[in-house]
């Protein structure tokens, strides 16, 4: 394992400053070890009003800037980015735990890419003239919403930070980021690389603290205009509540338990091949993780050697080491969870024919584990586990496979593997999901819009979607006699 990296200390970011934390501050583990990784300001509501006047008093002369030169700012933010490609993707996988291999080609370079994609939105944000009866112009303007509250989950913390931000400052809103308390060095490395930039203070402000703390205020202060939200389902729904005192528009990405489904007419090698990614890509610590593997009878078998084989020759080890597959877990409490739920799958009956055991060694790890024999009523087929579990459920025929897709709360993703054309778009068009792959998984695109269904959330991020997410029409009636 890597030796103990100097102790980071952080501020929060307002105004394109550091300040201390109102509370003092919180410490943050290095997964892999567990010993001290950060020391971060704990923000509270005091620091929050401070930011949100920040974003306030910042956001009318940022809406009104040149579009040009907002999209010019935005592109030197993700060159800014892929800059610091290195350091952002150390950052990310010593902070988070997942292999520093997948956070260069993947976390940092997509994180840019969405600062570019967004770049070009700036320009393009219009509305429309509107023939009405009677003499009179009738024209929309897209106005932009005001100061966005961004809350984001530690998976992903830069990725998922950038694609709340970008949209949110092309269409001329200002943010306050709420980054999660158990990775945020990322985005504070973001916010420092967009003020190099050229961002104004005040556009981007960053408070780490603790979501009962930081975050609570965030969703209760009157002058947020709206909250982006990407985490659990059950925060999800708090937010929701309290976003309600102060009528803010809300958008929530919450959690999944997506199907996999691989039939028999699929290229059967390669679709096991795809599953074992699917499942344990960044540790499965990922709200789109295949972790229903649903295999048509006639293939089951193979398919679960190939899959048990997969996961078996998984590396698992230091994130900072390019040979690594899998990394720690996020937190010691989050490990124990994921273990409960490989108890909890023995427990049920499914049979386990892949890791299990609990890793050895000072850090968060769990091996990668493979259950075969579930059936849709346990607990392990049904509730989110976000950790390197995957269940192999077989089905007989397409109708059944898609009662059981459907068989969760859950509406995020879907995965079908066919060479069926009819049966592939026939489901897709079946699914209750908001993303669904079919022969490929796990395909993201700054410009492909992604969202959930059922509890999955709503809104949608990406794309031309997301910006109805950050703007507000208004509506001019000229009279023109
Ligand atoms: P979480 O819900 O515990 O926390 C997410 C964020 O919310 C953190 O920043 C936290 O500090 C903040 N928060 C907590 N309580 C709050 C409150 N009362 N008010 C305001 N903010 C509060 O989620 P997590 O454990 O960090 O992340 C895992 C979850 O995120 C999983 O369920 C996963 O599926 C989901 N997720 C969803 C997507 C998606 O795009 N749909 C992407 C990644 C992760």
């Amino acid at each position: 394992m890597h030796a103990p990296e100097p102790i980071a200390t952080e501020s929060l970011w307002i105004d394109n400053q550091e300040r201390p934390g109102e509370f003092g501050t919180f410490d943050t583990p290095d997964p892999s070890t567990g010993g001290p990784l950060a020391q971060l300001a704990r923000g509270g509501a005091v620091d929050v009003h401070t930011a949100v006047r920040s974003a306030k008093r910042a956001q009318e002369s940022w809406a009104r800037l040149d579009p040009n030169e907002k999209a010019r700012i935005l592109w030197k933010i993700g060159e800014g980015i892929m800059a610091h490609l290195e350091p952002l993707a150390r950052t990310e996988a010593l902070d988070v735990g997942k292999p520093i291999s997948n956070a260069r080609l993947i976390d940092v370079p997509r994180t840019a890419d969405t600062f570019f994609y967004f770049s070009g939105w700036a320009t393009k944000l219009h509305g429309e003239t509107i023939p009405v009866r009677g003499p009179f112009l009738t024209y929309t303007t897209r106005e932009p919403l005001g100061v966005i509250a961004a809350i984001i989950p530690w998976n992903f913390p830069l990725l998922l930070a950038a694609r709340k931000i970008a949209p949110a400052l092309a269409a001329g809103n200002t943010v306050v980021l709420k980054p999660p308390e158990e990775a945020s060095l990322s985005c504070l490395l973001l916010a420092k690389i967009a003020a190099e930039a050229g961002l104004p203070p005040g556009v981007l402000n960053v408070i780490t603290g603790l979501g009962e703390e930081a975050g609570a205020a965030l969703v209760d202060h009157p002058d947020v205009a709206k909250v982006s939200f990407t985490g659990g389902t059950d925060t999800g729904r708090l937010i929701m509540r309290n976003a309600a005192r102060t009528l803010k528009k809300v958008s929530l990405e919450l959690g999944g338990k997506s199907p996999f489904i691989l039939f028999a007419d699929a290229d059967v090698e390669a679709a096991a091949k795809a599953a074992v990614t699917a499942a344990f890509y960044n540790q499965g610590e990922l709200c789109t993780c295949g972790s229903r593997l649903l295999v048509e009878r006639s293939v089951h078998e193979r398919v679960a050697e190939i899959v048990a084989n997969g996961a078996k020759a998984l590396v698992v080890g230091d994130p900072l080491d390019d040979a690594t597959n899998i990394g720690p877990l996020v937190s010691a409490g989050h490990r124990d969870r994921v273990q409960g739920y490989v108890s909890k799958g023995d427990a049920e009956g499914a049979r386990r024919v892949a890791g299990g055991q609990p890793a050895t060694g000072p850090g968060f790890f769990v091996n990668p584990t493979v259950f075969d024999g579930v059936n849709e009523k346990m607990a392990i087929a049904r509730e989110e586990i976000f950790g390197p579990v995957l269940s192999i459920i077989p089905f007989d025929n397409l109708d059944e496979a898609a009662r059981i897709a459907d068989a969760t709360e859950f509406g995020l993703a879907a995965g079908v593997w066919t060479r069926d054309l009819a049966k592939a778009h026939g489901l897709a068009a079946k699914i209750r999901a908001g993303t669904v792959w079919i022969n490929t998984y796990n395909r993201f695109d700054a410009a492909a819009p992604y969202g959930g269904m059922k509890q999955s959330g709503f809104g949608r991020e990406n794309g031309r979607a997301v910006l109805d997410e950050v703007t507000q029409t208004k509506t001019v009636w000229v009279a023109l006699s």
